[in-house]
């Protein structure tokens, strides 16, 4: 299950508070973890925040909201340069450039996870979706799902968000 994490707010989220929300890693894969500076002032109560590891190319981390909780979740980049052809983030449901969505797996928190169970996901590869549904004019790069308004986008973005964080925390 999700650990507590209601004390996450916006402007009060130190590194100790998003590693331990983390459910599908080792707490060594945690500590390790980098988080950039801009984090530190999101609110992942309210919306995704996603982010690549500084140092580790190959790591990605997403935080999702979840009921009352926060659930962070270690994603790991499969190796190469994305999708090569025009291609839609399975969160974000924004149509990005070839090489600007990846597939990501994530482990399968607890006994499945150390089992090398996996989830796999198409998404956004700088995890930037929580900022992609936000963009108001659509790119030849980024063309968020048409049809939604900005608001409609962020909540179906934290749904599907949602139910990839439950299949990863599933047991089996
Ligand atoms: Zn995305």
């Amino acid at each position: 299950m999700p650990r507590a994490t209601l004390e996450l707010h916006a402007g009060q989220l130190t590194d100790e508070a998003i590693r331990s929300t983390m459910t599908n890693c080792s707490r060594g894969e945690a500590h390790r973890m980098r988080v950039p500076e801009w984090v530190h002032g999101c609110d992942p109560a309210r919306e995704v925040v996603g982010w690549r590891d500084p140092k580790a190319p190959e790591r990605g981390w997403l935080l999702v909201p979840l009921g009352e909780a926060v659930v962070g979740l270690a994603l790991r980049a499969t190796p190469g340069k994305g999708v090569r052809t025009t291609a839609m983030c399975d969160l974000c449901r924004t149509t990005r450039s070839p090489g600007d969505v990846g597939l990501f797996v994530a482990a399968r928190a607890g006994e499945s996870g150390r089992k090398l169970n996996t989830v796999g996901t198409y998404l956004c590869t700088d995890l930037a979706c929580g900022d992609n549904v936000r963009v108001l004019r659509a790119t030849p790069r980024l063309r968020p799902d048409p049809g939604l308004s900005v608001s409609q986008r962020q909540e179906a973005l934290r749904e599907r968000a949602a139910a990839f964080a439950r299949t990863v925390l599933a047991a089996g």
